[in-house]
């Protein structure tokens, strides 16, 4: 399912575009495309000005300059006009098999309540024909990448991303506070880490997976050189919990899946989450909208990567993460949509365009794009293959919509 890109070729004849996707030209013969602004995500290259990007099989030859480049080419240029090409977007945080459950939970009225009312729904059925959807709009949207997370069923989506030609991590999502039996983690039949590379692990959360089980989880993703995942410090009520052992939150997880003789760390989950020796540069933690300074430079110092899904974050409880302290310390940020339970849509530019409406001061585009891209590639260990337009790498590459390059400094 790879697009063809621009199906006419015309030589020096500008193109005109009226979505923003995916561009996967699948030819054995050199395509070469040329825009007027290239921002590869390459250290040495911040912007390319009258740029060529030249893909065949797949691959990227070269990314550079079109005077001087076009002089060895020798096929077709296609010509993008005035757009600014960036390498395909990775959505670094979703739960695709939520997504037959999108407009169905209760939002803006808090986690709980959103909680409580995703719990009612059908959570272990998938909707093939929904899926299909999904991966169509992905590529629409211009994501190459996907960061996913399964607890229901893996199997279904190992073989949805698969086929869909995405690049992905699908981390296998654990979840109860009974602490585990032995020493090794217990996979669900037919899906084999040694026969799927893409697969991880991501523990739920700390307030609903034992914290013996995150240990096993993380130190089998360090093992194994594959990324952990945990959703970290989302909520208020999950920091009154690991601070005071009290409030609504922790009520309602005592009454459903917290012993009653759970005893709380009396510090942050970022804190406690450190502690546990789950943080460090292989652990992708989500959310964190609730991390306050001290967290903020433990995340930085462990050199944990953070995903911020602002949309998300914003539907449930109105709140948006501390994002701006986040990129002053250091830390290295990604975007996600997380699942369709609680966005509108999996696309990436609106989830930078509510972060950056939460945001005091502007931010050049080379900066958004690098939560973007290569960020999120090098937590999901995919940047062999994403991230930048580096040759070699995935042939594959998108375009900024016009409202990014309009308003923020390039
Ligand atoms: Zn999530």
């Amino acid at each position: 399912m790879w697009y063809t890109g621009i199906k006419t070729i015309s030589n020096y004849k500008q193109i005109p575009f009226d979505r923003i996707m995916l561009y996967r030209p699948n030819s054995s013969q050199p395509q070469a495309y040329r825009a007027k602004t290239i921002l590869p995500m390459m250290p040495e290259n911040h912007y390319i000005e009258d740029g060529l990007l030249i893909i065949q099989d797949d691959i990227i030859k070269e990314t550079g300059y079109y005077k001087q480049l076009r002089k060895s080419f020798q096929g077709d240029i296609h010509d993008l006009g005035p757009y600014v090409v960036v390498p395909g977007l990775i959505n670094a945080h979703t739960h695709l098999e939520l997504s037959h459950l999108q407009g169905q939970t209760v939002l803006q009225k808090g986690f709980e309540s959103w909680v409580k009312s995703l719990l009612q729904l059908p959570m272990q059925d998938i909707d093939p024909t929904t899926l299909q959807n999904v991966f169509k709009n992905l590529e629409q949207n211009g994501i190459a990448g996907i960061g996913d997370i399964s607890g229901h069923n893996p199997k279904t989506l190992l073989q949805n991303l698969r086929e869909s030609g995405s690049l992905y991590r699908l981390f296998l999502e654990f979840l109860g506070f009974k602490p585990p039996k032995t020493d090794n983690i217990d996979w669900p039949a037919h899906v084999s880490p040694n026969k799927n590379p893409e697969l991880s692990v991501a523990g739920h959360a700390l307030y609903s997976t034992h914290p013996n089980t995150l240990q096993l989880l993380k130190n089998w993703t360090t093992q194994n050189h594959r990324p952990f995942s945990i959703h970290l410090a989302e909520n208020p009520g999950e920091i009154e919990l690991f601070t005071t052992g009290r409030g609504e939150f922790a009520d309602f997880l005592k009454n459903s899946l917290l012993p009653e003789t759970f005893v709380p760390p009396y510090t942050t989950p970022v804190n406690y989450a450190d502690q546990l020796g789950l943080l460090d540069h292989n652990t992708l933690a989500v959310h964190c909208v609730h991390a306050n300074s001290s967290d903020i430079q433990v995340l930085a110092e462990t050199r944990t990567s953070v995903c911020l899904c602002p949309r998300s974050n914003y539907n449930i409880n109105l709140e948006s993460p501390p994002w701006e302290e986040m990129l002053e310390s250091g830390v290295s940020l990604c975007l996600g949509t997380d699942s369709l339970c609680s966005n509108s849509d999996l696309n990436l530019w609106n989830e930078a365009e509510q972060l950056l409406q939460t945001g005091s001061k502007e931010v050049p585009l080379k900066e958004i794009m690098k939560l973007l891209t290569i960020n999120p590639s090098r937590a999901l260990g995919l940047d062999n293959d994403l991230g930048s337009l580096e040759p070699g790498k995935r042939g594959c590459f998108t375009l900024v919509p016009e409202r990014f390059t309009e308003n923020i400094p390039i």
